[in-house]
């Protein structure tokens, strides 16, 4: 095993230990491609929707919010084109087992980029390399499997009360277009911008949180006339440069794929995907970045005759052109988990810490007390947690084993700074430290003495 594959394991065990991602349906023997957050999760993924609410919404003033709902009318699917050929894997089975594969993962792990390719071209190349099944078996022709989930509202049978699970956030928006726009007068070029779940039905989920069937999407429709599209698009292009930039990973992990033409959706002129160099497996696509051209809402007024027109203030309505940013908040945790961990040596003994961005750590901060059986010092710590509580919210109570020990417990979920109350806070060693407390820092591993009264914004401030 490779050091990377080795540090992929490490980060999905440490996942599983420190309650941040647990297998789903796990007491049932699982359920492929299911994950669940745990309480440390949770917590991380929100404060990764809210950075991302905080930067791409609230931030800004051309940007509206949506909550739109996961089951729409089955006619939505139809007018994108998912319940086509366009939103489906090429599907092989081991003609032995029965196993499924996607076709052009299985090429791509003999080295042939197959995106794009028809499906004759794929069973041509699957004779010609003499390509089998992971168990050394044949593999049956290629054909479409479509990945999206579908189930029935009501009592209703047959084709009637259809509807699937959404595979993207995005139509959500498309739909919504019109109630937006007479809602909230918008001045293009504009924005809306949606956080929610998308379901999948992926061939072969793998890699951990990478490939999944239920996922969450954060969802831009960036709405332009068409002249605009090029110099929006750069403009678009450095605010999700300084998205990534701002969840803490680095350039030098981030590239930037320019999808050649020949492969580019037959309606996208022009589409970036911003790949992570995930340990272990390299490069892959982290986000989306697709310039959709007016296809979306053009295909949406035909199919509904419901006009999707913005009215500039010549007067002349006409159908928007589209660039939309599309991230998957699956993909972000994991380059964060990935560019946060850590491995040193501290004093003596090496340890492994995640060196998160304060704004995305589950706990701001944690909070003790030197010794849990001193009713004194117990007391004053609860007054400092409640204080820090009501500032920051995600503060942790640690007042297990040691403080070495908490301190490394603390440094392995992230949290960048512990805050320990002493005989000193009480004033009964050095009158000078009175109602001051030691804050030590995750990475150096510094400790401070900072009073009381400045510990807010002192922990702002670092
Ligand atoms: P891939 O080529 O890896 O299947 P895609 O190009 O189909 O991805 P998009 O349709 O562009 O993906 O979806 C936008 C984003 O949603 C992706 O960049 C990714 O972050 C996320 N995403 C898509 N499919 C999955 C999945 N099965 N599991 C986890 N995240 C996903």
């Amino acid at each position: 095993m490779t050091d990377n594959e080795n540090k992929m394991e490490k980060i999905v065990s440490l996942a599983k230990r420190r309650g941040f991602v647990f297998p789903g349906s796990e007491i049932y023997g699982g359920l492929k491609g299911t994950w669940d957050l745990g309480p440390l999760g949770v917590a991380l993924n929100n404060n990764l929707k809210q950075e991302w609410w905080k930067m791409f919404v609230d931030g800004r003033e051309d940007m509206y919010g949506l909550d739109a709902s996961i089951l729409m009318n089955a006619k939505v699917w139809e007018a994108s084109g998912h319940t086509g050929a366009g939103f489906c894997d090429p599907l092989v089975e081991d003609v032995e087992t029965g196993e499924r594969f996607r076709a052009d993962h299985l090429l791509k792990d003999n080295g042939i980029e197959a995106e794009g390719m028809t499906l004759s071209e794929i069973d041509a190349l699957i004779k010609e390399k003499d390509i089998k099944s992971p168990k050394g078996n044949d593999l049956t022709n290629a054909r479409e499997f479509n990945m999206m989930f579908e189930s029935r509202v009501g009592a209703t049978a047959g084709d009637e009360g259809k509807v699937y699970l959404r595979p993207e956030t995005a139509q959500g928006i498309f739909v919504n277009f019109k109630n937006v726009v007479d809602t909230m007068a918008p001045k293009m070029p504009f924005g809306i911008a949606q956080i929610g779940k998308a379901f999948r039905n992926e061939i072969a989920p793998r890699e951990w949180l990478f490939r999944v069937r239920e996922f969450e999407q954060m969802e831009i429709e960036y709405f332009v006339a068409e002249d605009q599209w090029e110099a929006e698009y750069a403009k678009l292009l450095e605010d999700i440069r300084a998205w990534h930039q701002h969840i803490g990973l680095l350039d030098e992990n981030i590239r930037e794929y320019e999808v050649p033409d020949n492969d580019l959706a037959h309606y996208s002129k022009r589409t970036i995907d911003f790949e992570y160099n995930y340990p272990g497996k390299g490069f892959d696509e982290l986000a989306g970045f697709a310039y959709r051209t007016d296809h979306d809402l053009k295909n949406h007024e035909e199919a509904s005759g419901t006009k999707m027109r913005y009215t500039p203030v010549d007067g002349v309505p006409f159908i928007p052109h589209v660039l939309e940013p599309s991230f998957g908040i699956g993909r972000a945790l994991t380059a964060v988990l990935c560019e946060a961990y850590t491995e040193d040596t501290m004093g003596e003994s090496s340890r492994m810490y995640l060196k998160l961005p304060a704004h995305l750590a589950p706990y701001r901060v944690a909070v003790s007390p030197l010794l849990k059986n001193k009713p004194q010092l117990v007391e004053k710590a609860r007054e400092v947690f409640t204080m820090l509580k009501k500032e920051f919210g995600n503060v942790a109570w640690d007042d297990n084993g040691n403080v070495g020990k908490r301190y490394r417990r603390q440094d392995e979920i992230g949290t960048p700074h512990c805050v320990v109350i002493d005989f000193d806070t009480l004033g009964e060693e050095s009158p000078e430290h009175k109602d001051t407390v030691t804050v030590r820092d995750r990475d150096t591993g510094e400790q401070k003495r900072v009073a009381i009264g400045e510990l807010a914004s002192y922990l702002l401030q670092v």
